[in-house]
């Protein structure tokens, strides 16, 4: 028999009835004579709304408070989901992060996890319960405080149980029937990916694809967990995240051993609402100004992703510089830059949120030229302009316009031939 975590988001636990449909699921595979542990997300949009009332009370609420705000969704749904499995017959006891041993930094609103001590889930489960533990939430050895690890954290929670526990598995039940090529909400033609590896898992990750956190991802590949994505609302089989890429068998010779290993060239578009982008206008072009813009960016704590300078006009002796950033940070990063303006001598900063950014993810495409030519081309004929491109060696980004990227996300699936003719299905959740 296995030990098996399982992680179950915020729109597979949405409601009453959703909740008792999920402990019917963890009392048949603890039924089945399985060691089960949980790992519940905040009931539906429960975060953002308590976000959404934090903002009403101030616009940027003390970081420390948040996270005492923000860990209460988990605590409602680890509560009710234990009570739904105890009235199947099933002895479940939910824990907290703290409770769960789930030791973090002491960076709220973004911790990383730096240790699990699961003594008291091991207990639990050894005694033959089933142990639910909220996801998304950890404590702060440093202050005793308690900590969130960003949005989407319940995914690393259930992955860093998992190795902490030396689990079989980890399975990871939303709302949609797996990992697909592109969001089903925005292309229902995509197509679900039977099995994936951590390195595009990753890029997926990083370039937006929310169906799995992004730090899940990165702990997972560390400690070589397989995560095993499905549906909590079908019984379909999912996707698999693994080291091993699809295992073909050589057609010419069917009965040799040897397998062909074959990379997928594109394995799938992702797109990214999240982002802004700042630019910073006319900076002097000598050097160490990029390295002062960038540590004053990095001392406000915001994280960038794309920079782009534009060529250095050489009669002005000044350039523009433009990176994105977290939407949410932009704030504080320009706040920042403003203070360094006359100590740096450019002439003004530009924020804009209204941006997309599109990404195309394959571990195929480092080796097939004419990839970054097909993905412009597509753009081009869906009439949609870019703003910035950057590259690593199997994803290309573009940043577009926020208005145009559903469009452009359709246009490059279609280009790559990614399209199916079944339709996803999207069970649950707002898309929020
Ligand atoms: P949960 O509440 O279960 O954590 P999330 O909303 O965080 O669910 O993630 C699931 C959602 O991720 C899906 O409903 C889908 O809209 C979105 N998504 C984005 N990219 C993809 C993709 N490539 N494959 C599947 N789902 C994706
Ligand atoms: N409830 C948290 C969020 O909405 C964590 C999670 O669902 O993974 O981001
Ligand atoms: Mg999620």
């Amino acid at each position: 028999m296995a030990l098996i975590v399982q992680k179950y988001g915020g729109s597979s636990v949405a409601d009453a009835e959703s909740i008792k449909r999920v402990a019917k699921r963890i009392s048949e595979a603890r039924k089945a004579g399985h060691d089960v542990v949980v790992v519940v997300s905040a009931m539906g949009d429960t975060t953002d709304e308590l976000i959404d009332l934090a903002r009403q009370i101030t616009p940027i609420p003390p970081s420390r408070e948040m996270d005492i705000l923000l860990t209460a969704g988990e605590r409602i749904s680890m509560s009710l989901l234990a009570m739904a499995i105890n009235n199947l017959g099933v002895k479940a006891k939910s824990f907290t992060g703290q409770q769960a041993g789930v030791i973090t930094d002491a960076v709220h609103g973004k911790a990383r996890i730096v240790d699990v001590v699961p003594g008291r889930i091991r207990e639990t489960i050894e005694k033959g319960s089933v142990a639910i533990v909220a996801g998304f939430q950890g404590v702060t050895q440093s202050t005793n405080d308690v900590t969130t690890l960003g949005r989407g954290g319940s995914d690393t929670t259930a992955v860093a149980l998992a190795a902490g526990l030396g689990a079989d598995v980890c399975e990871i039940y939303t709302d949609v029937d797996g990992v697909f090529t592109a969001d089903p909400r925005i292309v229902p033609s995509a197509r679900k990916i039977d099995r994936i590896t951590y390195e595009e898992m990753l890029e997926m990750a990083a370039s937006g694809a929310k169906i799995l956190a992004l730090r899940c991802v990165e702990y997972a590949r560390r400690y070589d967990v397989p995560v095993h994505v499905r549906s909590s609302f079908s019984g379909a089989p999912g996707t698999l995240v693994t080291n091993t890429p699809v295992a073909v068998v050589d057609a010419a010779a069917p009965n040799e051993e040897e397998v062909v290993m074959e990379a997928p060239i594109i394995s799938g578009v992702a797109h990214d609402r999240s982002e802004a982008k700042i630019t910073v206008v006319g900076v002097p072009d000598v050097p160490g100004t990029a390295a002062r813009i960038f540590e004053v960016v990095a001392g406000a704590g915001a994280n960038i992703d794309m920079i782009v300078q534009n060529i250095s006009v050489a009669s002005t002796g000044r350039t523009d510089i433009s990176f994105t950033l977290p939407e949410e940070d932009g704030p504080i990063a320009t706040t920042a830059l403003n203070a360094v303006r006359e100590a740096i001598g450019f002439e003004s900063i530009q924020l804009d949120d209204q941006i997309g950014k599109l990404s195309l993810i394959g571990a195929g495409m480092k080796s097939h030229p004419g990839v970054s030519a097909k993905l412009f081309g597509a753009l081009r004929d869906a009439g949609v302009n870019i703003e910035m491109i950057s590259t690593s060696e199997i994803r290309i980004s573009v940043v577009t316009r926020e208005d145009n990227l559903d469009a452009a996300v359709r246009a490059v699936h279609t280009a790559f031939e990614l399209d199916t003719e079944a339709e996803a299905v999207v069970y649950g959740g707002t898309g929020r």
